[in-house]
């Protein structure tokens, strides 16, 4: 019998059974435990059987640098409440509005219940039908060898990204695709441009602990969105406040933090490297530079000085859209402070120029000996916790057959590779392309903690890919999400809650045990058991694939307690010296601060100006990154920031979360909005130039603010196309492009221009 899902999900018990857990979590407390035991250590129970009633130590791993450790009380092996753990120095007791969201997503209703094959058309409206486990590997199986026989494993692709983080996560699929010899994917969509700007001056894009905030007398906030992405450091901010710290913001998008702040500089989007020139003239003009710092931790600062001069006040202005008087009195604040900090967020590197910009401001710090001591430094991310967990174990990279040609594709371009191999490119080429180069035919792409119809640049590149007929897909997720629609079989995973895992951090210096807290639901698996299961299928008899996740999680381990003192203590952190980079040897060529960088390492410094580079996406400086002329044309720059209910597309369907906040509409500025006629609550028309299709037209509601600059249109990141509720199918990455970095081949969703105008 052919059903789509939901029909199905409607007529199952399941359904009465998992309402029934949603009314109760949300309506009575009186079915909570009073006082429920207290389970030390978490205990690891074998799938078979039940897991006692208590309270489990957890942690969110989502796409979030805070990490949260949230308590997850059960009772009769249901979760009945989850709260944030009082004694974690971060998470202190309150996990964001979607961490408090948890049980509505882990007992949705919506969840995909059982293993299912399509059996109609791909795309929206798909039609699957139940099957079995056995028979869903037998045939995927089958396919995937069929594959490897005739064109090699590397004609196979694993996508995956800013779903469940941790080593259960990913163990599974890191070894089933070391095994089949499969395509790499370069996961470098979220911030791998200011890796490189950062590194590029100060030999490293590591920095100080969000906790070090409350410290300091200076908080810059450049270029983030912390209510929305990392909503614990404004406790650190606050209590830095709280202690007479002065609070900075630049930001073109007026965040919360924005509103509250003593100093809130809205430049033109693109335009902070040649902000941080303005604040680098000031501070040296009116001498407020720290002379001893400099000569002894810099180098190049002759070159700097001469780069700056090439700059007037008034260029300045006119580029940046920001007063001389506004930057003086930022650069005041800034370099008269005690210490200041400056945290840099992910989205200002999202766009054709984000390396050049990140790697600019930290020269203000470096101008002002702000570098390795208290409550001072430059934070982009932390990898370090990671460092706890043995990567080259839990992966298993030896399991590539020796000899094995494996290729790598961009995830940021899997629009262009996924394209059939007579695709015809605007620029001659033909068939698929990673990194502006043809690349091998993908024959069959495995889709697991990740939704790319959503989260990915250019959607309909993409779907135009997902609509081979020779293309296999495999799916693996929670709910049917947009890309769900276009897979020919589709697997249930289990929630964090279902399973062990182990997860770091890339903001704070922790990393965790997250305990399994209920039962698997459903007929659902982890996703480590559903690759190892599937190599299993495929003929592999590896022992790697016999691991429980317990014994990989166990195995993994090589922190600083032993495995069984982490499952009591929760969480261990690296050691690291405080404050951060106190001796002030920086890990660059000449072991100092390098204001001008020639190393070729990073970027072309014959291209790009190795002082500071002031190019933006709109100048003609830079055929191959900068805008086609069709884009320049168009009359506003996008921006499509994280809204702080999302994590990327997740939680966009959790009824607690859905319909609470706009997720489809268009911010205008009321000055913009008066030139085009349009009023608060029209609908509107968006069009933009995008690769590989005739300009594309996404419907939208406006509301007129002053979310952003004149000439600047808002719009929230990743809502999900099928839940638009004007019906029409479409979500803000239909308009955004697939083009790559000036740095390390990132992501430029907001290199976007744009018209409006009423629908
Ligand atoms: S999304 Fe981030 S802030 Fe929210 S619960 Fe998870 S880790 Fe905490």
């Amino acid at each position: 019998m052919a059903m789509n899902r939901r029909s199905f999900i409607k007529g199952s018990s399941a359904f009465a059974f998992s309402a029934s857990i949603m009314g109760c979590s949300n309506s009575s407390d009186d079915d909570i435990v009073e006082e429920p035991p207290v389970v030390e250590p978490p205990i690891e129970v074998p799938p078979e059987e039940s897991i006692p009633d208590g309270v489990y130590h957890t942690t969110c791993p989502r796409n979030c640098g805070d990490r949260c450790s949230l308590m997850v009380t059960t009772k009769d092996g249901v979760a009945v409440s989850i709260t944030g753990d009082t004694t974690h120095p971060v998470t202190a007791g309150t996990p964001c509005v979607k961490g408090h969201s948890y049980l509505q997503s882990v007992y949705s209703p919506d969840r995909i219940q059982q293993p299912m094959k399509r059996v109609g058309p791909r795309g929206p409206g798909a039609t699957f039908e139940p099957i079995s486990w056995e028979d869903a590997y037998a045939q995927i199986a089958s396919r995937l060898n069929e594959i490897i026989n005739t064109d090699g494993g590397n004609a196979i692709v694993p996508y995956s990204y800013s779903g469940y983080s941790g080593i259960s996560a990913g163990t599974g699929a890191n070894r089933f695709f070391n095994r089949i010899a499969g395509r790499n994917l370069q996961r470098n969509i979220c911030a791998s441009a200011g890796y490189s700007g950062m590194s590029s001056i100060l030999g490293e894009f590591n920095g100080p602990s969000p906790e070090d905030y409350a410290n300091t007398k200076c908080f810059v906030s450049w270029g983030t969105n912390e209510q929305a992405t990392n909503i614990h450091h404004l406790k650190f901010i606050n209590e830095a406040r709280d202690n007479g710290a002065k609070v900075l913001v630049v930001n073109p998008a007026r965040t919360p933090l924005a509103s509250q702040a003593d100093i809130w500089l809205q430049p033109t989007p693109g335009t902070d490297a040649t902000l941080v020139v303005g604040i680098s003239k000031i501070i040296i003009e009116e001498n407020l530079h720290d002379t001893a710092f400099i000569a002894a931790n810099t180098q190049d600062y002759d070159a700097l000085v001469a780069r700056l001069a090439e700059f007037t006040h008034e260029e300045i202005e006119l580029e940046t859209g920001v007063s001389k008087s506004e930057y003086q009195e930022f650069a005041r604040a800034y370099a008269q402070a005690d210490c200041a900090m400056i945290r840099i967020g992910y989205g200002i590197q999202r766009t054709l120029n984000g390396g050049r910009m990140v790697k600019a401001i930290p020269t203000i710090a470096a101008l002002t000996g702000n570098i390795g001591k208290v409550g001072a430094g430059v934070v982009y991310l932390n990898v370090m916790s990671g460092g706890l967990f043995d990567w080259g174990y839990s992966g298993a990279s030896h399991l590539t057959p020796e000899g094995a040609e494996r290729g790598t594709v961009s995830i940021n371009e899997i629009g262009k590779f996924l394209l059939p191999e007579d695709y015809q490119h605007e620029n001659g080429l033909v068939g698929p392309i990673s990194y502006g180069e043809p690349s091998d035919p993908i024959k069959a792409m495995i889709v697991y903690s990740s939704n790319p119809m959503a989260i990915a640049p250019n959607t309909d590149l993409i779907e135009k890919g997902l609509m081979r007929d020779d293309l296999f897909l495999v799916g693996i997720d929670l709910f049917q999400t947009d890309t769900m629609d276009y897979v020919d079989y589709l697997l249930p995973t289990s929630s964090y809650m279902e399973q062990s895992n182990l997860i770091d951090s890339y903001q704070c210096y922790y990393a965790k045990h997250s305990a399994k807290a209920i039962m698997q639901l459903h007929d659902s698996k982890p996703d480590t058991v559903i690759f190892n299961e599937l190599a299993k299928a495929m003929g592999f008899d590896d022992v790697e694939f016999d691991e429980s996740i317990d014994d990989i999680l166990r195995n993994t381990w090589k922190g600083n307690i032993s495995y069984d003192e982490l499952l009591v203590q929760k969480w261990d952190s690296p050691i690291v010296d405080y404050p951060y980079r106190k001796d002030l040897v920086f890990p660059t060529t000449s072991g100092k601060i390098e204001f001008k960088d020639t190393s070729n390492k990073y970027f072309d410094s014959e291209k790009f100006n190795p002082v500071i580079d002031t190019g933006t996406p709109e100048s003609n400086e830079y055929d191959d990154k900068g805008m086609t002329d069709a884009e320049k044309a168009r009359e506003f720059r996008l921006l499509s920031p994280a809204h702080a209910k999302l994590s990327n597309s997740q939680w966009a369907n959790v009824k607690y979360i859905a319909g609470t906040f706009p997720q489809h509409t268009v911010y205008v500025h009321p000055s913009d909005a008066g030139a085009k006629g349009i009023s608060d609550g029209d609908e509107v028309i968006v069009t933009a130039s995008r690769y590989g299709s005739a300009d594309v037209q996404i419907q939208y509601v406006a509301r007129v603010e002053e979310m952003t600059p004149k000439g600047t249109v808002f719009i929230w990141k990743n809502a999900w196309k099928k839940l638009n509720e004007n019906g029409s199918n479409t979500s803000v990455n239909q308009l955004t492009n697939c083009d790559l970095t000036d740095m390390n081949y990132g992501s430029t969703f907001h290199a976007t221009r744009v018209d409006i105008a009423l629908a």
